[in-house]
């Protein structure tokens, strides 16, 4: 059905022009990336909480915008039909995560811990007994 897990490497899709990798890189160290690009051309000045998260949900936007209109299947399909697509999501999910990313740089939010802490948070809510297999919202479980 979908192209979860590593389905997508089904599509022919490789990541030889990739330096880094997930596998081989820590979040800590794409952090120090982009706060130095930002850096370097002195817009921490225009990185306020305010306009990282406005930026984070323009570029979500974008993202979405490749699948508007699509199905369910059509949207899992689209992203291995051909390189070019793929490429230009790949660009949108990158320029979201670059946004979260430097929106925890310059909130000294630690992402790794955040996400430990709300995927906690989220097990309890949604235990595997009751919640496995079922879309429905926690308050609806
Ligand atoms: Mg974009």
């Amino acid at each position: 059905m979908g192209l979860g897990g590593d389905a997508w490497r089904e599509c022919g899709v490789g990541m030889e022009t990739a330096n880094l990798t997930d596998a081989k890189t820590t979040v800590g160290e794409i952090k120090a990336r982009v706060l130095a690009f930002a850096r370097e051309r002195d817009w921490e000045q225009f990185h306020a909480p305010k306009n990282l998260s406005m930026a984070l949900a323009a570029e979500a936007g974008e993202l979405m915008e490749h699948f508007l209109w699509d199905t369910p299947e059509a949207s899992r399909t689209k992203v291995c039909e051909d390189r070019v697509r793929r490429a230009k999501i790949e660009e949108e999910l990158a320029d979201v995560v670059i946004y979260a990313l430097e929106f925890a740089n310059m909130t000294g939010i630690d992402v790794a811990a955040a996400i430990e802490r709300k995927m906690a948070h989220n097990a309890a809510k949604y235990p595997v007994d009751k919640a496995k297999g079922r879309s429905a919202k926690y308050t609806e479980l």
